[in-house]
């Protein structure tokens, strides 16, 4: 067979007929899968990377990216030493420069489990863990394995687009019940018993919430678990801010509930200890009574687990280190930055007219804001918005239409003090140059 690498020399007696074949009489086979496309139009790297795109290269003021979820590449969201230290040597132990099982090695999967039952009312084992690249990985795991034909899921609005994406990707049925502003991003349980129906199979909660900005309460997420028991569903649990709360409520995990309706716990060290690069995570069958080993959902994450790639070895075996040996201050530390840039951020957005901040956020690492488009002149939408803010200001603003509410938007808190004043006296200055004439 002649090749694309013999064009000069072909064997004698060879006949050179593809490879001279003109590009437009063949019928190449292949085509790229379309709903990929789809997921990518509402991804939140597509939207940022839009608003990036408008920023005035004439501006000589510093971009402030209030629009994105990674503070680590600032110095007072740095980690703790504790964590650069386990990984070095975990390096140098010369143990972990191997393959990995597909579940996760074990002396980090007890210590997944031996983290998570300190703030439980039982104990989990290491056969309840399943180590995953980051929770991202863990989020395709469960979608993946609970996409049977017809079955949906339902996903909290707003949300974190990622569900929605994998969700797609696996042809499992979305349906969105609302959390509710005014009542501090509650569910709407009611409107959770009207989406729900014979397919559903589980119910999506985020907490500390990405990107309400909210905690919880213990007595809400009973609620929660009672309402998936009735239903006959499963919670999943998405705590990859677990412990990232610095108001009033103190965050509870929904597996103290895992009693009452069996509940998948997603986590991760990026949010916590600010590694989001490192790409580690889990997947956590919270569920003491086994009904998800007995419905085969923990042998199918297996099977699912087989055909992925693992997390770095070597950073597996630095997890027991960091899990258990971070100390409390850098955790305090951490909260108490985003105390000071919640309330600052309240503050000034009361200054603001054209966005009003329905419910002081409490954990996480972001505020959703209304805006008032009424108030404003020549402004269409909530990206239109972002785009003019990310020209005439240089600040960078999620709209809300990449989480799923129109004509919000997102706003971080994880920067740094002086960073946020700027960039909210800037979407201030904004705010009077296209004020609406009385
Ligand atoms: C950041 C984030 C994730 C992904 O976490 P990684 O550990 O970085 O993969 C999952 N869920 C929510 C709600 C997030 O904000």
């Amino acid at each position: 067979m002649p090749t694309a690498y013999h064009l000069t020399s072909l064997p004698e007696g060879v006949e050179d007929t593809m490879e001279n074949m003109p590009e437009p009489l063949i019928r190449w086979r292949f085509k790229a899968n379309e709903k990929l496309s789809f997921s990518s139009a509402t991804s939140v790297r597509r939207i940022v990377g839009l608003l990036t795109d408008s920023l005035s290269p004439n501006d000589p003021r510093p971009v402030i990216p209030l629009g994105r979820g990674d503070p680590s590449d600032l110095s007072c969201f740095r980690t703790t030493t504790v964590a650069e230290d386990a990984i070095v040597e975990s390096a140098r132990s010369a143990k972990l420069n191997g393959y990995s099982p597909a579940v996760g090695i074990l002396p980090a999967r007890r210590a997944v489990a031996e983290y998570l039952s300190k703030n439980l009312p039982y104990t989990l084992s290491h056969d309840d863990v399943f180590l995953t690249v980051g929770c991202v990985q863990a989020i395709e795991a469960i979608t993946s394995v609970l996409a049977r034909a017809d079955a949906n899921i339902l996903l909290p609005r707003p949300g974190f687009p990622y569900y929605e994406l994998r969700a797609t990707c696996s042809s499992l049925e979305v349906r969105h019940f609302d959390l509710l502003p005014e009542r501090g991003w509650e569910v709407d349980l009611a409107g959770v018993e009207r989406l729900a129906d014979e397919n559903t199979v589980a119910l999506v909660l985020i907490n500390p919430g990405n990107p309400s900005g909210n905690v919880f309460t213990y007595y809400h997420l009973k609620k929660v678990a009672e309402t998936a028991r009735r239903l006959g569903i499963m919670v999943i649990a998405d705590e990859v801010y677990a412990h990232l709360a610095f108001g009033s409520i103190p965050f509870t995990p929904m597996g103290v509930f895992g009693s009452i309706t069996p509940v998948i716990t997603l986590g991760s060290i990026s949010k916590r200890w600010i590694v989001p690069g490192w790409r580690i995570g889990w997947l956590v069958t919270t569920d003491p009574n086994g009904i998800l080993k007995k419905h085969g959902v923990v042998d199918s994450i297996k099977e699912f687990l087989n055909t992925c790639c693992e997390p770095a070895t070597v950073i597996q075996g630095a997890i027991p280190r960091i899990l258990e040996r971070t100390e409390h201050d850098f955790f305090s530390g951490i909260l108490n930055i985003l105390k000071q840039t919640s309330d600052i951020c309240y503050e000034m957005i009361k200054d603001i007219p054209c966005i009003t901040c329905p419910h002081k956020p409490e954990g996480a690492m972001f505020v959703m804001v209304k805006l008032n488009l009424s108030m404003l002149d020549g402004v269409k939408d909530d990206l239109d918005f972002c785009m003019k803010l990310a020209k005439e200001e240089s600040v960078i603003v999620l709209p809300g239409i990449a989480v799923g509410m129109k004509n919000w938007l997102r706003v971080t808190i994880a920067v740094e003090p002086h960073s946020l004043i700027e960039g909210l006296e800037r979407i201030k200055v904004f705010n009077k140059r296209h004020a609406k004439e009385k």
